[in-house]
């Protein structure tokens, strides 16, 4: 089943938000992504809206009879997971309302100066919490240029791939307690790392500390254990996506991941972005996925005629302490990505593994074919061979203790964009 577009997609809607209707910025009408956020007055976290440069506090909204659910306490509430919950008719029902609230001819919320001064919050005085309750975190490694950039590094150029890759969405459990919301600061992790050169280990701060790009996806609806979730009905079962940048330590991951894969050396944090973008909000944005062959076996098929990617174009940007000048080191877009979101979930649980709402799966570095375009410094620098300039003239092989990284990320329509905000970290020194 497709998703249809409605009066919420019209390109021509603007709102009564100037802000909102701003080319270039990240949350027009048509966008809506859910948050959750709280402010100097107010300590109880709401669940809001992003539109334009304010939040839509839907707390206050609903309580004044301008937003009906059926509970409307899943707005008060320190995760989008109840809200979640209530099923995908409601997710539809409640942005078709906030739609039609914020759209410049209906005068309800618009001329309602009191209430306003209530349920508009502005960004720059909110802080925003991780916005949902993340049970599982699971994080796959789906482009295939990345997998064939580390592959030809780390192996045989000739051979890059590994036997499995064009069968299976590899993935591994990642570390859910330590994702973490935009502009939390990541502390340099320690860890064992061997030198080719030595015959032992050491143990001290990270030498390689490295992003990778990626998005990620919110379970909406989950699986009960044992009941796998088919290729052609995961799409269901996701409530919308975020940026996801997953922190890597690759002098530690490169000693620890034979034979089980990386394990400290990605657990130390995760940041993802604040605003969860439906997929109702993405739809006019899907594009078909790469052809794949072979064709995948039977239970990762596509239903053909439908789209399963989506073109979302995404940034890097490095900002060093002390020059403060950023630098944009990689420009890409996650259409470009092998296995969909919906081959993914559907591999996930065919063994019979259970999700359940808020679970977060991540894509998988997202690099394209372009040397611009790589989703890590891994590949940027390859492992450091090839430093990369930066616009303050200062050089990067890895990240430094003071550098800032935000990734950002937008599906461009006629007139708007549908962003996703900021993807945001700053590297601490090591303890010690
Ligand atoms: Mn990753």
């Amino acid at each position: 089943m497709s998703m249809q577009l409605n009066v919420t997609h019209n390109p021509d809607l603007t709102s009564w938000i100037t802000s909102a209707n701003l080319v270039g910025q990240d949350f027009p009408i048509q966008n809506l992504p859910f948050g959750v956020f709280v402010t100097a007055d107010q300590s109880e976290p709401h669940v809001g809206v992003a539109i334009g440069v304010v939040i839509l506090d839907l707390a206050q909204v609903e309580q004044a009879g301008l937003i009906k659910i059926r509970n409307g306490s899943v707005f008060r509430s320190s995760s989008l997971n109840a809200f979640i919950a209530l099923g995908s008719a409601v997710w539809s029902d409640v942005r078709l309302q906030i739609s039609n609230l914020l759209r410049a001819d209906n005068p309800v919320l618009r001329d309602n100066a009191p209430l306003r001064a209530k349920a508009l919050v502005p960004q720059s005085e909110a802080t925003m919490l991780l916005p949902v309750e993340i049970g599982g975190y699971t994080d796959f490694y789906s482009s295939k240029e990345h997998a064939t950039n580390v592959g030809s590094m780390f192996r045989d150029p000739g051979n890059a791939l590994l036997p499995n890759w064009l069968e299976i969405p590899i993935g591994y459990n990642g570390r859910a307690s330590s994702v973490i919301v935009s502009d939390t600061p990541i502390r340099r992790p320690a860890g064992q790392t061997k030198a080719a050169s030595q015959n032992r280990p050491e143990f001290g701060p990270c030498k390689k500390l490295d992003i990778e790009l990626e998005t990620g996806f919110i379970i909406g609806s989950g699986n009960a254990l044992g009941e796998p979730i088919a290729c052609e009905a995961a799409e269901q079962h996701i409530f919308g996506m975020v940026l996801l940048n997953d922190w890597s330590a690759r002098d530690i991951q490169t000693w620890e991941y034979v034979p089980l894969g990386p394990f400290n050396s990605k657990t130390f944090a995760t940041t993802i972005s604040p605003w969860v973008v439906t997929m109702e909000a993405l739809q006019p944005f899907r594009v078909s996925t790469p052809v794949q062959v072979p064709e995948p076996l039977a239970y990762l098929q596509h239903k053909p005629g439908i789209h399963h990617g989506v073109d979302i174009h995404l940034e890097v940007v490095l900002t060093p302490e002390q020059s403060g000048l950023p630098s944009t080191i990689c420009r890409t877009n996650f259409k470009t990505m092998y296995w969909s979101m919906a081959q993914q979930l559907a591999h996930h649980t065919s063994s019979g593994c259970n999700t359940r709402v808020g679970d977060l799966m991540g894509s998988g570095t997202i690099s394209g074919s372009e040397k611009d375009t790589f989703g890590s410094l891994l590949e940027l620098t390859w492992n450091g061979a090839r430093p990369l300039t930066l616009s303050d003239g200062s050089t990067r092989q890895f990240l430094q203790d003071g550098d800032e990284l935000t990734l950002r990320g937008w599906a461009q329509g006629a007139n708007y964009r549908v962003g996703f905000g900021f993807c945001r970290g700053k590297i601490l020194p090591a303890i010690g």
